[in-house]
């Protein structure tokens, strides 16, 4: 498999050389809105450790991003007043993956809405920062 690279966009994103919307961070994970959203509120979680994908993450690594998907969703469940969550999670080219950092989708889901294909549109950034503000003020009140 290829090498992990060091200077995908979510790398430079963790290192602070990219800008994003956070969401939430701890010590082992990092939580940003995705910004071309597949629904609004569509949220990567993402390893602070260094992974392409499911297939060279360490165990341990992909449950810390496992419990924050898990923390995300119940956040985007009351701040998007949702009827449900697809988490998604793709590796290499052939299982759907574009950037080579490990990340799971968590996108809160309304009953009978559809999901956009991916990467349909950038979203504007005045609604990505509500959104990451409603998710965050979800978060908070726990
Ligand atoms: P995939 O690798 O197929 O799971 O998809 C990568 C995801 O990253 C897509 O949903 C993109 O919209 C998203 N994306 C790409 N660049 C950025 C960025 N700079 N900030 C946030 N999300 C991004």
């Amino acid at each position: 498999m290829t090498a992990y690279d060091t200077n995908n966009i979510f790398a430079k994103i963790l290192r602070g050389e990219l800008p994003s919307y956070k969401v939430y961070e701890d010590e082992h994970v990092f939580a940003f809105l995705d910004i071309m959203p597949r629904v609004p509120g569509h949220t990567l979680v993402i390893p602070k450790a260094a992974a392409r994908n499911i297939l060279d993450i360490r165990p341990d690594d992909f449950a810390h991003v496992a419990r924050g998907a898990h923390k995300i969703a119940a956040a985007a469940m009351k701040a998007f007043e949702a009827d449900g969550i697809t988490v998604q999670q793709f590796n290499e080219p052939a299982g759907g993956q574009v950037v080579f950092h490990l990340h799971m989708h968590v996108m809160p889901r309304r009953d009978g809405v559809a999901m956009l294909p991916p990467a349909s549109r950038k979203e504007d950034t005045n609604v990505l920062e509500q959104h990451a503000a409603k998710l965050m003020a979800a978060l908070k009140a726990g």
